[in-house]
C-alpha cells in the first residue's frame, strides 16, 4: 500500500458521504459553498475553522490519544498485524500533513494575490498618500489657526497698551486742567480779596472825606454866622455911635445956643459960616 493509495482511499471515504461536513474536528456544519470554480471549500463559515487550525486541533487530539496509549503498553503478540496497523495510522498522518501543507499554501496564495495585486497596491499607496495629505493639511490648518490666535492676541495686547496710554494722557490732561483751574481760582480769590480791601479802603476814605467836608462846611457856616453876628454888632455899634453923636451934637448945639446967647453968639466953630 503506497501513500497515494491511502490518500485516495481517504478521499473516497469522505466524498462518498451523502452530506459533506466541515473538516474541523468535532464540527458537523456544512462547508461554505465553493465559488469561482477553484479548489473545494472544506470548512464551514466559522472563521476559526481554517485548515491550519483544524490541523492543530487534530494534532492535539492525536497527541492526547498517543499519550494515553503509551500509558497502557500492550504486549505484542502479533507483531506483523501490529506493524501493519501502525503503518496505516502513519500513512493517515502523512495524508493529514499533506492536507495541512496544501491548506497553508492556499492561505499563502490568497495573501500573495493581495500583496502582488498592482491595483490594490496602487489603491493602498493612494490611500496612504491621501491620509498623509490630510494629516499635512490638518497640521497646516492647525499651524495657521495658532498663528491667527497669536496675531489676535498680539493685536489685543497692542490695543490694550494704546488704550492705557490714551487713558494716562487723558488723566494727565485732566490733572493739568485741574491745576490750571485751581490756579485761576486762587488768582480770582486774590483779586476778589484785593477788590474787597480796596473797596473798604475807598469807602473808609470817602467817609473820612465826607466827614471832613461836613465839618469844614459846618465850620464855614459857623464862621459865617459869627461874621454876620460881628457885622450886626458892628452896625449896632455904629448905630449906637451915630445916636450918641446925634445926641452929643444935639446937646452941643443946644449948649452953644445957650452960650451964644450968652456970649453974643461968638463961637470959633461958626467962623467958617
Ligand atoms: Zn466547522
Amino acid at each position: 500500500m503506497t501513500l497515494r493509495s491511502v490518500d485516495a482511499m481517504h478521499r473516497t471515504e469522505m466524498h462518498s458521504a451523502e452530506t459533506r461536513i466541515c473538516h474541523f474536528p468535532g464540527c458537523d456544519r456544512p462547508p461554505v459553498p465553493t465559488t469561482g470554480g477553484g479548489q473545494r471549500n472544506e470548512y464551514c463559515e466559522d472563521p476559526q475553522h481554517t485548515p491550519l487550525k483544524a490541523y492543530r486541533a487534530r494534532k492535539k487530539l492525536q497527541d492526547k490519544a498517543a499519550r494515553q496509549a503509551a500509558k497502557q503498553p500492550q504486549p505484542v503478540t502479533r507483531p506483523v498485524t501490529q506493524a501493519a496497523g501502525d503503518m496505516a495510522s502513519l500513512f493517515h498522518r502523512v495524508a493529514e500533513m499533506r492536507d495541512e501543507l496544501l491548506a497553508t499554501f492556499e492561505e499563502i496564495g490568497t495573501r500573495a494575490a493581495v500583496v502582488t495585486d498592482p491595483a490594490m497596491i496602487t489603491a493602498e499607496i493612494e490611500a496612504i498618500k491621501r491620509d498623509a495629505e490630510i494629516q499635512i493639511a490638518e497640521a497646516e490648518a492647525a499651524r495657521l489657526a495658532a498663528e491667527r490666535r497669536a496675531l489676535a492676541a498680539e493685536q489685543t495686547r497692542d490695543e490694550a497698551l494704546a488704550e492705557r496710554d490714551e487713558a494716562t494722557a487723558a488723566a494727565e490732561e485732566a490733572i493739568a486742567e485741574l491745576d490750571a483751574r485751581e490756579q485761576q481760582l486762587t488768582e480770582m480769590t486774590a483779586d476778589r480779596d484785593r477788590i474787597v480791601h480796596e473797596s473798604r479802603n475807598a469807602l473808609h476814605q470817602l467817609r473820612e472825606e465826607t466827614g471832613a467836608e461836613i465839618q469844614a462846611r459846618e465850620h464855614a457856616e459857623a464862621e459865617r454866622d459869627k461874621a454876620r453876628l460881628g457885622e450886626t454888632a458892628a452896625l449896632q455899634k455904629l448905630d449906637d455911635l451915630h445916636v450918641q453923636h446925634e445926641a452929643k451934637l444935639h446937646a452941643l448945639l443946644s449948649g452953644q445956643q445957650i452960650t451964644g446967647e450968652a456970649l453974643n453968639g461968638d463961637s470959633p466953630k461958626d467962623d467958617g459960616r
